[in-house]
């Protein structure tokens, strides 16, 4: 069985390898995915406890309407209809210490729901939303590019609340503050999630990866499990073939990477001239933030409570952007913000926030202490979580690492950055050729609708390449 050939290999069956790998099978080519887990789905997947479902880390889906792009590539695949889709209104609430806002899924509703707790921002508030979140133009994006969130916040507001509520979402969702982000990728985040966003799959959001699985092998793909790609094999700066950790070879004429890049360009590539300009554009480059996740199981069941299934996010204060900053300096583990979600059957809840990277004996001391201080901003939006916890499994940045091999645990590959907006785009096919990157380190837009769209696109590319023609 050594050295099996195929036209593509994928490392990675996440979501991003998920996508490219079933629309290349679906274009009849010979696709091999390799996975070092033994389920698919990266951070998608779920689990269960005491017999309640939780979802591991990636809960809610965006971009799912019948104009989202998600949606399009889904039905493109022709796993749609394989996924139980459930929207939920309204989508986030977030509740500070002087007020509670609703997302709610119509956009004038929201607006609405803005409008009256900063009624001196009407105007703008509805300018933001109609102009710029919903217009897709491009002279708007390439002007968005250059900017960070806070920038376009700036232009639009005045009251600082408003904007700190507003910039809660890319520091949650993408993992990178408002004064960091580009605005261009906040801007794209805010109408995938938050105009067009509140979807859940109702049996879990193991079904995408189950159903892009089975699609892709049903169109005869091959998907191999427990299968850990240790380097990439290069002839004249050419992507040729893998190596497994278990010293099995394969080759391919395209490889796509759709896992951790700096393990790929750092640890994988050793035998390519051009390694060391990626490195050290690598380097160079920061990663999204990680997060610490607690999922709950809870001893009463939950009554009068928020609704299952909306993200309801808790800020200390309005300062609750500076946090990370003392995190990542590691002067202080205080917690700055919560996103709080209860299950369906109103029995478990999800906690979740931002926290830095750092080593299992660090988090084997501290994960315990970091938890009751979540808890604790839990309890001003659900009184008496603090004493109603049965059982909880804590899932720290560390143990992200551990899972999917994401460097630091970044929740969603890069930092959206206006700076490192492109680089990953350099660094696909560049470095090594014929080595295309996928998933959420193969580009900034991020999130599962993020790396469908970055996996759809390198599977065009490949195609087009395989013809042999410029795209
Ligand atoms: C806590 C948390 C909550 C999130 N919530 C949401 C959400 O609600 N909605 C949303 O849209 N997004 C969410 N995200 C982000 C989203 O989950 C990710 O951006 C997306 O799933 C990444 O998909 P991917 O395919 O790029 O990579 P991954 O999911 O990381 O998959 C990479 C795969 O590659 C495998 N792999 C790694 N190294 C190797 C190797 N050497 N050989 C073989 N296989 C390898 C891994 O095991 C993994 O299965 C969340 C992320 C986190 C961490």
């Amino acid at each position: 069985m050594n050295d099996e050939r195929y036209q593509v290999i994928i490392i990675g069956a996440g979501i991003g390898g998920l996508v490219s790998g079933c629309l290349l099978a679906l274009a009849k080519k010979k696709v091999l995915i390799v996975e070092k887990n033994d389920v698919p789905g990266g951070y998608c997947t779920s689990f269960k406890q005491f017999g309640l479902h939780f979802d591991t880390c990636a809960h809610s889906l965006g971009d799912l309407s019948k104009q989202g792009k998600l949606f399009a590539i889904l039905n493109k695949i022709g796993v749609l209809e394989k996924v139980k889709r459930v929207r939920y209104d309204p989508g986030d609430i977030i509740v500070t210490e002087d007020f509670e806002v609703c997302f709610n899924n119509s956009l004038d509703k929201t607006i609405r729901n803005l409008s009256s707790i900063f009624p001196k921002e009407k105007e703008a508030i509805s300018a933001f939303f109609k102009n710029i979140v919903c217009r897709q133009d491009f002279v708007q994006a390439m002007q968005l590019h250059k900017q960070t969130f806070s920038m376009l916040l700036d232009d639009y507001f005045v009251d600082l609340r408003l904007k700190k509520i507003l910039g809660l979402f890319p520091l949650g969702n993408l993992g990178t503050p408002a004064n960091h982000v580009s605005a261009f990728i906040a801007v794209k985040h805010f109408k995938q999630f938050i105009v067009d966003g509140g979807y859940y799959l109702s049996r879990g959001m193991d079904d995408l990866p189950r159903a892009l699985m089975r699609r892709f092998t049903a169109l005869g793909g091959k998907l191999s499990f427990g299968s850990e790609v240790a380097s990439v094999k290069c002839r004249n700066n050419t992507a040729v073939g893998i190596i497994l950790r278990n010293g099995r070879e394969f080759s391919a004429d395209f490889i796509i990477s759709a896992c951790d890049l700096k393990s790929v360009f750092m640890r994988m590539l050793t035998d390519l001239k051009t390694r060391k300009r990626a490195k050290n554009i690598i380097r160079e480059m920061q990663p999204s933030l990680s997060l610490f996740v607690a999922h709950v199981v809870l001893k009463k069941k939950l009554c009068n409570s928020y609704s299952p299934g909306t993200n309801v996010w808790r800020l200390r204060n309005y300062e609750y952007d500076r946090v990370h900053k003392r995190q990542i300096n590691y002067s202080d583990m205080s917690v700055g913000w919560i996103m709080l979600r209860i299950g369906i059957r109103k029995k478990t809840v999800t906690l979740f926030t931002n926290a830095p990277y750092r080593g299992s004996s660090f988090w084997r001391r501290n994960r315990v202490d970091f938890f009751s201080r979540i808890l604790k901003l839990a309890s001003d939006v659900v009184p008496g979580i603090d004493n109603n916890v049965k059982s909880v499994q804590l899932l720290t940045p560390f143990g992200l690492n551990k899972m999917t091999g994401n460097y630091n645990g970044a929740g969603y590959g890069w930092a959206s950055t206006p700076n490192q907006s492109f680089v990953a785009d350099l660094l696909s096919d560049g470095v090594a050729k014929n080595l295309f990157l996928s998933g959420h380190w193969g580009s900034v837009a991020q999130g599962i609708p993020g790396v469908a769209i970055a996996g759809e696109r390198v599977s065009r590319i490949i195609l087009a390449r395989m013809k042999n023609v410029k795209i």
